[in-house]
């Protein structure tokens, strides 16, 4: 397998024939949060696949609504005005759980075709409101909005850009509210007004009547969990509303119980015009993201429709297995998931904050079961770890031999995103086995 996998398999976001030296870890089986490889070696999940296997794996109730639906009905278009039953009750559903109006619902295979489906929407609303001028989009510096040609350029991760050569001059950013290293320091209030300054003067330079959209993550995810102050959000929806600007929140990774409540705008008392889903919404089962849409843009484009069609679509938008396995993970949400998240999320966060004292370790934020430490060097001075790229490869390195799987950002922040199925032992277990990694990067 390792031998096939280099000369055949092209990994995503990986340093091409860097990883040589291991080969490609082939996992074979897994069952809550824990994983088994192919050798039979168990390892502890704590990062949920990637940020999306929210229920955890093996759940039967999830295998068997897609085993029900592959026999029954394995396809159904969207197109010609068909549908399938599952879809349509899980755009009811997604409609009735989500804040404000967002009552309105486009099935995407995943997040960045998701982000790029609401670029196209927006675009199609300004012309529909006869605003066409209305193209500029901005987004938040190390926000991430996935890997499609339109959606990167909201991404904000310079990896994601470097060599590819795309134009991206329709798309702009505002400095990040990054606390640990915030050069308005780290006062939540300074670094509430830094923000909201910097986007009145993005909307100022680009003119409010060419500005569309903000494109936002309620927590940087993919950036390294950066966790913004209370009311950030809240005062750049306001800043938004001000200006008349499409306020697009993307939830794919805060979504669905990752960070407590079942969308994380909910907390903080946001309703967005549009919000992006994806990976818990299946669980990472079988892909499917969601563009919800408020009345407002909905209705705009349906009137501006008129009597053409608006060209935008998938062959597996809306996918009925996708869609029973998504009911499936709604009712698990619904029944005891989301509550055993919050308190699994709860001794996480202790767990991590307990580590507070390690010599590397320089910050601890989070919220719900998305978390993030950041490794320093010393602490007084915040000095990152080395930027080579192998650091973070190392310790990924080190934390799988402990049989513990979490993200090595390549600045020396290790991210947690467990399954909310985790046990008390689960996440005494991510805790003890991050320990013994940071014990062992010492020395
Ligand atoms: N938006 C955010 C906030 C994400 O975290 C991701 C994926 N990590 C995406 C969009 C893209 O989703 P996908 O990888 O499913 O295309």
């Amino acid at each position: 397998l390792i031998e096939l996998d280099r000369a055949h398999l092209i990994h995503p976001v990986s340093s091409y024939r860097s990883h040589e030296a291991t080969g490609v870890r082939v996992l074979k089986s897994a069952k809550g949060a824990t994983l088994t490889d192919v050798s039979g070696r168990q390892l502890l999940d704590g990062f949920a696949g990637l940020w999306c296997v929210n229920a955890g794996y093996g759940q039967d109730s999830i295998v068997e609504a897609a085993t029900r639906q592959l026999r029954e009905l394995p396809y159904a278009t969207g197109y010609f005005g068909l549908g399938s039953d599952p879809a349509i009750r899980l755009a009811a559903r997604l409609a009735e759980l989500a804040p404000g109006d967002l009552n309105h619902v486009y099935f995407t295979l995943g997040g960045s075709d998701a982000v790029d489906s609401t670029i196209r929407f927006i675009r199609y609303y300004y012309h529909a409101k006869r605003t066409p001028q209305k193209d500029r989009f901005i987004s938040v510096e190390s926000g991430y909005h996935g890997s499609s040609t339109a959606g990167s350029g909201l991404t904000a991760l310079p990896a994601f850009h470097t060599g590819f050569g795309v134009p991206y001059n329709w798309q702009h950013k505002i400095p990040s509210h990054y606390a640990y290293r915030n050069p308005v320091g780290s006062h939540p209030q300074a670094i509430i007004a830094a923000s909201v300054a910097a986007l009145h003067a993005k909307i100022a330079e680009l003119g409010a009547d060419r500005v569309a959209a903000f494109y936002v993550e309620p927590i940087q995810g993919s950036g390294g969990v950066l966790v913004p102050p209370p009311s950030w959000l809240k005062a750049m929806h306001a800043v938004c509303k001000e200006h008349d600007i499409l306020f697009v929140a993307d939830e794919v990774i805060t979504g669905f119980g990752r960070v407590g409540p079942f969308f994380a705008c909910e907390e903080d008392d946001v309703m967005p015009d549009l919000m992006t889903t994806a990976k818990g919404l299946t669980s990472g089962y079988v892909p499917m993201g969601a563009v919800l849409m408020s009345d407002r843009v909905y209705n705009t484009i349906a009137d501006g429709a008129g009597k053409t069609a608006v060209g935008h679509g998938y062959t597996y938008s809306a996918h009925p297995v996708s869609a029973a396995v998504g009911l499936a993970c709604l009712d698990l949400y619904e029944n005891g998931l989301l509550d055993n998240g919050r308190k699994a999320g709860h001794r996480l966060m202790q767990g991590l904050r307990a580590l507070a004292d390690h010599p590397l370790v320089g910050d601890i934020r989070g919220r719900g079961m998305l978390a993030a430490i950041e490794l320093v060097t010393d602490k007084e001075r915040k000095t990152p770890l080395p930027a080579e790229a192998d650091a973070a490869r190392r310790i990924f390195d080190r934390a799988w031999d402990n049989g513990l799987v979490i993200r090595a950002f390549a600045q020396g922040v290790l991210g947690y995103a467990p399954p909310l199925c985790c046990t008390d032992a689960d996440i005494d277990g991510i805790i003890e086995r991050t320990r013994m990694t940071l014990d062992q990067t010492l020395q």
